[in-house]
């Protein structure tokens, strides 16, 4: 008996040792410290800005099928072509863009390989061409339209592995409008690196309706949300019509702190609609409470459209270190540093 234990003890004793071994060989490989010459050289500046996308629909239609500039379907530009959508997928990947969740973005957790840049995609109204599924195959899983925009956004998923593909999807009561396959989409979503936020039960304009009403709205949806998705939600509200307009708006408190059918809803952040790219959330400026986005749009790079917004970035554009933990900046943005980063900071 007594051999037998002994023989146990050696044989955990020898298994730890080897595995031991193994876990210290792993980082030498991987991490290589960085140089300022490499932060130099590949311009890293973590208070750069960050876009954040605005879209509605995606129309199966070719730019020279619309009667409007460009890609848009409509005359200001909500709602664009699949042609200028898979342009625009390819232009952000091409202009080192990667993908990045927008919770992930509102946390500071911003994971982007080294001399790359973060953009955030966003899509409001849950509109069927968003995400068109055309049946279920064997297993009862959706057969999603390739022309619909997660069916885009798959596509680039493949292509581009190191995309980082990713969107935040904005829904009202009716959900995706398609109501046998509404609950199998919002599952589907966050189950495939995609995120679900808030757009109201019934589109309100806030600046029209009591306190009442707002977290009727607000609280509605994330009761359906919590229903289909529980915990796998994003707390995260998308402004319909960008209304009210500021954060002094008798509404905002039950907009972040709602209150609806015995149950309290904490929102962290709102969006606004348009016009320009926001803050590093590292940025004295950053306020997740109420964020700008990018109408993506059209108009001869004219009106804060996409071209526009591009070539603006050029100049403040947030470009990374490669590491999630640390914020690396120029010695001469020191001041811009929002003093409360509870992260490691290097200048250079
Ligand atoms: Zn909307």
């Amino acid at each position: 008996m007594k051999k037998v234990l002994v023989l146990i003890l050696v044989l955990i004793l020898v298994g730890c040792g080897s595995k031991k071994d193994e876990v210290k060989e792993e980082p030498k490989e991987e991490k290589k410290e960085l140089t300022v010459e490499d932060y130099k050289n590949n311009s890293v500046d973590e208070l750069g800005e960050v876009p954040i996308m605005m879209y509605h629909g995606i129309h199966n239609k070719k730019n020279s099928e619309t009667e409007y500039t460009g890609g848009n379907v409509d005359k200001d530009g909500y709602q664009r072509t699949t042609e200028a959508f898979i342009n625009d997928l390819e232009f952000y990947y091409k202009e080192g863009y990667r993908m990045i969740r927008l919770t992930d973005y509102v946390d500071g957790n911003i994971d982007v390989e080294l001399g790359k840049s973060p953009i955030i995609l966003t899509f409001d109204d849950g509109l069927s061409n968003a995400i068109k599924v055309t049946g279920l195959d064997k297993k009862g899983n959706i057969i999603i339209d390739p022309n619909s925009a997660v069916g885009i956004l798959e596509s680039f998923k493949k292509k581009y592995p190191d995309y980082n593909v990713t969107a935040t999807f904005f829904v009202n009561g009716g959900l995706f409008e398609q109501k046998e396959y509404n609950e199998k989409i919002i599952k589907w979503l966050v189950d495939n690196g995609y995120d679900v936020g808030n757009h109201t039960y019934s589109h309100v304009n806030f600046s029209e309706v009591d306190s009442k009403k707002s977290q009727e709205e607000v609280g509605s949806i994330y009761e359906i949300l919590d229903d289909i998705i529980p915990n796998k939600y994003v707390n995260i509200i998308a402004l319909p019509y960008g209304s009210p307009y500021s954060l002094d708006h008798a509404n905002m408190p039950y907009i972040f702190n709602t209150n609806y059918n015995g149950k309290t809803y904490i929102t962290k952040s709102a969006l606004r609609v348009g016009w320009k790219s926001e803050s590093s959330p590292f940025s004295k400026d950053f306020n997740p409470k109420f964020l700008k986005r990018i109408r993506a749009y059209d108009n001869n790079g004219e009106e804060f459209d996409i071209e526009m917004n591009f070539n603006l970035l050029e100049k403040t554009r947030y470009i990374s270190d490669g590491d999630v933990d640390t914020i690396v900046i120029p010695e001469s943005k020191t001041n811009a540093l929002n003093s409360d980063v509870k992260r490691t900071v290097k200048t250079y």
